[in-house]
Parts: C-alpha cells; sequence; structure tokens
C-alpha cells in the first residue's frame, strides 16, 4: 500500500474514524483529541500524528489512550507492524459540540455543564483535561486539581464532569460537596461522640462513592480533624480507582501548612488552573447568556460590559443579569446603551479602571502575597515582606517599563543597586523555582489581575 495515501484528507479522516469505532471514543472526545491530530509522516516503521494541543501532557494521554488502537488501525492498513509517535504541532481551540443533558442531581446545578461552559484561552487545558476525567473517571488523571480565582468556572467545570458521568452512567454514585460541608459532615459525626454508628454513616457517605467532588478545598486546610478525615477518604477512594476532583483559589504547592503527605497525593494526578478570561471569552459568556434568557443585548453593550468587567465571570454575568432584570421591569425594553449604563452605574465605576500604575502593583502583590502596604514601603527586611517587595520591583521593571532609580524613588529607597537585584532574584526564582516559592505562577497571576485578562 501506498504510504501518501495517509496525506490525502478524505482517507485520513476516515482512518480516524475507524479508529473511534475501534475504540469507542465518545463524539465529543473526538471533537476534542482526534479531529485535529494530523498525519504528518511515515519514517521507517514509525508512524508521526501530530496534535494540536499545547501541551506535552496531552500526548501523554493520547499515548496512554489511544496509541494502541492508531497502531493497530493503521498498520493494518500499510499491512505491517509500526509504532505510533505523537507529536506537538500547536495551534488554536477546537470548539464544542452542543449536547442536550439533562441530570436531575440535586447537589449538581443543572446549568452547570460542558455545554454551557465557554471555552477560551483561559481555560482551554482545564476544559479538556476534565472532560477527558469525564470520560473516563478514576483511570485518567486522579486526582484532578483545577485552581483559580474566584468567579473563574471552577465550579461550573467540576460540576460538569458529574452531569457528564452521571449521563453517561446513571447508577454512578456521585458526591459533590463544598469543603464547607464535608466539614460540617466531620464536626457532626464528631460531635456525636465518634460513635462507631456516626463515623460508619460518615464514611459510607465518601467512601463508597465513584466519584467525589470537594469544591474549594483550601479551607480545610488547618482544620486538624476535617484535614484527617479527608486524607484517609481520599486513600481510599485512590486506592480503589475511584475519582476525586478538588478545586481550590490556589495551587496546592502554595499553601504554606500543607502537609507533605498532601501534596504528594494531589501531584499523583492532574493539576489544571483557570486564569481570568480575555475579551473574547468575556463576550462569548455574555452572548451566550443573553442567548439563554432569550434577550435581545446589542453588541454595544456586550462590548461595553466585556471591556470593563475582566476579572470575574459572577460579575461579568451580575451586570448582564442587572440589565435583563431591568429591561423586565420596564415592559421588557429593549436596552440601549444609556439604560446600559444607569442599570451598571454601581458594577462599572467611571474612573479609569484596569490602569496600571505603581501603586496597582503594590496593591495586588499586597494581596496576592499576604503583605500589608506598609511593611512594604518600610525598612522591614524580614524575608515575607522582603520577597513581595521584590515582586513589586520586578514587575514594575517589566510592566511600568521605568528605570531602576524610578522604581527605588518609588519604594522610598535611595540606592537603585538593590531594586536591580531584587529583579535579578525574582526573574532567576522564575526560572528555577529555587526557592521553593512557585514564584511563576505567581508572578504570572498577579500579571494576569493587572492586565485584567
Ligand atoms: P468559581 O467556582 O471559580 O468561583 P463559578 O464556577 O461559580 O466560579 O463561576 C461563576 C459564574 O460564571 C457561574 O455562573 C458560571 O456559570 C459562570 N462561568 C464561569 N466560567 C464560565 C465559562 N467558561 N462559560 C460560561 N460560564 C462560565
Ligand atoms: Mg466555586
Amino acid at each position: 500500500m501506498n504510504e501518501e495515501i495517509f496525506t490525502n484528507e478524505e482517507y485520513w479522516e476516515e482512518i480516524k474514524k475507524k479508529i473511534q469505532r475501534e475504540a469507542n471514543v465518545s463524539d465529543i472526545t473526538y471533537h476534542l483529541w482526534f479531529e485535529n491530530l494530523e498525519f504528518r509522516e511515515i519514517q521507517g516503521d514509525t508512524v508521526y500524528i501530530a496534535s494540536e494541543k499545547e501541551d506535552e501532557r496531552a500526548l501523554g494521554y493520547l499515548d496512554k489512550k489511544f496509541k494502541l488502537y492508531f497502531e493497530t488501525i493503521i498498520g493494518e492498513e500499510l499491512g505491517k507492524i509500526i509504532n505510533v509517535k505523537f507529536i506537538l504541532k500547536n495551534n488554536s481551540v477546537p470548539t464544542f459540540d452542543n449536547q442536550d443533558v439533562k441530570v436531575d442531581n440535586d447537589t449538581l446545578n443543572p446549568e452547570y455543564t460542558f455545554e454551557s461552559f465557554v471555552v477560551g484561552n483561559n481555560n482551554k487545558m482545564a476544559h479538556q483535561v476534565s472532560v477527558a476525567v469525564a470520560e473516563d473517571p478514576g483511570k485518567t488523571w486522579n486526582p484532578l486539581y483545577i485552581y483559580g480565582g474566584s468567579g473563574l468556572g471552577k465550579t461550573h467545570l467540576m460540576q460538569s464532569i458529574g452531569h457528564f458521568i452521571l449521563k453517561k452512567d446513571p447508577t454512578k454514585k456521585v458526591i459533590y460537596v463544598t469543603s464547607e460541608q464535608f466539614t460540617n459532615d466531620v464536626i457532626e459525626s464528631l460531635r456525636s461522640g465518634k460513635s462507631a454508628d456516626s463515623m460508619s454513616k460518615l464514611r459510607e457517605k465518601y467512601r463508597t462513592v465513584d466519584v467525589l467532588m470537594i469544591d474549594d478545598i483550601q479551607f480545610i486546610i488547618g482544620k486538624e480533624a476535617t484535614q484527617e478525615e479527608f486524607f484517609h477518604t481520599f486513600n481510599t477512594l485512590h486506592d480503589a480507582g475511584k475519582q476525586i476532583i478538588l478545586s481550590s483559589e490556589r495551587n496546592f504547592k502554595e499553601f504554606k501548612n500543607l502537609d507533605e503527605r498532601y501534596i504528594s497525593r494531589f501531584a499523583w494526578g492532574m493539576t489544571v488552573d483557570i486564569t481570568p478570561p480575555d475579551y473574547e471569552t468575556r463576550s462569548a459568556i455574555l452572548r451566550n447568556d443573553a442567548e439563554k434568557h432569550n434577550i435581545k443585548i446589542s453588541e454595544e453593550i456586550i462590548d461595553y460590559i466585556a471591556s470593563n468587567i475582566k476579572s470575574n465571570i459572577r460579575e461579568l454575568e451580575g451586570a448582564l443579569n442587572k440589565i435583563i432584570a431591568f429591561s423586565k421591569l420596564y415592559n421588557n425594553i429593549e436596552p440601549d446603551m444609556d439604560f446600559a449604563k444607569e442599570a451598571l452605574k454601581d458594577y462599572i465605576s467611571t474612573e479609569e479602571s484596569g490602569k496600571i500604575n505603581f501603586d496597582r502593583i503594590v496593591d495586588v502583590v499586597c494581596q496576592e502575597c499576604g503583605a500589608s502596604k506598609e511593611a512594604i514601603m518600610s525598612n522591614k527586611r524580614n524575608a515575607d515582606i522582603v520577597y513581595p517587595r521584590h515582586i513589586i520591583m520586578y514587575l514594575s521593571y517589566d510592566m511600568l517599563g521605568i528605570t531602576y532609580q524610578q522604581i527605588a524613588d518609588n519604594l522610598k529607597r535611595s540606592d537603585h543597586t538593590t531594586v536591580i537585584s531584587g529583579c535579578k532574584k525574582i526573574e532567576a526564582d522564575i526560572k528555577s523555582n529555587k526557592s521553593g516559592k512557585n514564584t511563576k505562577e505567581k508572578v504570572d497571576r498577579i500579571k494576569s489581575i493587572l492586565l485584567g485578562n
């Protein structure tokens, strides 16, 4: 058989479809993982297939799940035994199929499905990994740890996985709890005197599930008893090959007091983050919502909201809802710009928002590092002040394009060489993480907050 034929797109399509049937791959997974796979070339007995994904880890997934099928089917076509190697190609986002999901589950919000989740650069990887986990709970990545700032879609994404699993197999036992609920359950069982009965009830609830989702896990850190119960629940489920999905505002590596045994366990699985959405994603979410509510909202208004509310999707939607509510109040008039501005005056301040300057950098760094502005500007030299101070120096140099001396002036320091060395330290730590403080992630997050995207 002529190897050239693989470069024929139709033929290649057919091969992929065949593999889809053979491997029993759902349409959604086909869409996310197969559709963009490109035949590259054959060298000897190795067939190279390029994936549009940007992350090495995606290749691991393809390898683990589908390699054998590709090798079998392509090998059959070629009439010889071949190896398949997946390589990266680097390209854009695959879009998403609309499917109708209806699941009744009182702990899951029926609105939080993959179908209503808008995929953008900010959540692409998190989304893909979530779909993979939903397809094969317990088998792909365990635990799945999703982190990101408030209102960016962690709960939505997490619950989408739950819906998906239940739709596919309604007999699966899926539990979604906030870490508060989990804590309350633990406390409740302790309060009843640690009786065998109450403990076994607790264990029955959490340790016999197929999928356990705990939202905002950061709140159990430091709560000894809860943490301990969680630890054993985690181990039991993990050993049994049951899926664990956790969300949090931070990467677990950033929690100062978190025990090593948690860190190592969380690291067994996959960690993905969601960052603030870019402009396109923000407007797509708004359009989606308007459509869902059957309300006509002009592009001008969408643009107005999307340009002004940047770092929180909950607020973005809140703003739109306010316009919708207002318009209903006034006999469903179609809102114009003045109307929208009036409705949103609490959401969108008229002052220049989002402009980056030295003070903004100090504010955001202090907030993200838990330092006070006063201490930053003081002469204090303890490590937990020096570190955020260095980040401020680095970001000011990087983002404001001002001189070392100007930065020194802003920080009320006479000597600009301390600024230089501060910048160097952060730069080096971004590359090597020698300090173990995950400086790169921290700086990235602060930057994205500052940029509002
Ligand atoms: P988090 O748990 O990260 O604080 P949520 O999942 O509660 O955030 O999301 C806040 C709101 O924004 C929800 O109404 C959710 O449906 C919506 N939302 C977040 N991300 C998206 C997205 N990518 N597409 C559509 N809606 C989203
Ligand atoms: Mg949440």
